[in-house]
């Protein structure tokens, strides 16, 4: 399991962010045209998706499987949070229920280079929130975000050696979280754990040893 620490060197990055041009997406004539053109097998009971595959990955809006693995309705069941970490409760709720209600062969761990989870600390976060600057991009969080703060754990890639670099920090996390679901109790034995590596700049979701 792959937790902050506090003899995690601290980054000079933290909460480093890149905003481009925010655009106006029409989510509604977006949706309009895809119903248009068939929609998915709504057959009343769920068998499962047909690859029998769970991924689990990052929230972040480059790392799609939909996209990097072509995948098309009903192919895989798709889990996201920040970082694609498997030590997330809700992560475990979701794989749980998954395998309780039809079969799964595999569960594909997929990490991303250039994640945002190389660049903020559980301590780190905190003290922002804690802190709630009215200054802040959108405003402050709402009253009570202090105590809400202090009981989530953020689940950041952890910085362990100041040589290494960050794909290779994000590549040791994939083994983190493969290794953590090949002991979890709620993961059946019978289901195979592997390990990728997304290189955004190549477009190849690389395999990671475990
Ligand atoms: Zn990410």
């Amino acid at each position: 399991m792959t937790t902050d620490s506090p003899s995690a060197g601290p980054s000079t990055t933290l909460g480093r962010k890149a905003l481009k041009a925010h655009i106006q997406y029409d989510f509604v004539q977006a949706n309009q045209e895809y119903s248009e053109n068939g929609t998915a097998d709504a057959q009343q009971l769920t068998s499962g998706p047909r690859s029998r595959t769970a991924i689990i990955t990052c929230v972040d809006s480059r790392s799609s499987p939909e996209h990097f693995y072509q995948l098309k309705e009903n192919d895989a069941i798709v889990i996201r949070n920040g970082g694609g970490r498997t030590n997330d409760p809700g992560a475990i709720r979701s794989l749980a229920i998954i395998q309780a209600t039809s079969e799964l062969k595999e569960i594909k761990v997929v990490h991303h280079a250039n994640c945002g989870s190389l660049f903020y600390t559980d301590k780190w976060t905190k003290d922002m929130v804690t802190e709630n600057d009215v200054r802040a991009p959108a405003g402050p969080y709402r009253d009570g975000c202090g105590c809400w703060v202090q009981a989530i754990s953020f689940l950041p890639f952890c910085r362990k050696d100041d040589e290494a670099s960050d794909d290779e920090i994000v590549k040791n996390s994939v083994k983190g979280d493969v290794e953590y679901l090949r002991n979890h109790p709620l993961i059946k034995p019978s289901v195979l754990v592997t390990g990728w590596f997304y290189n955004l700049a190549t477009g190849i979701v690389e395999p990671v040893e475990c």
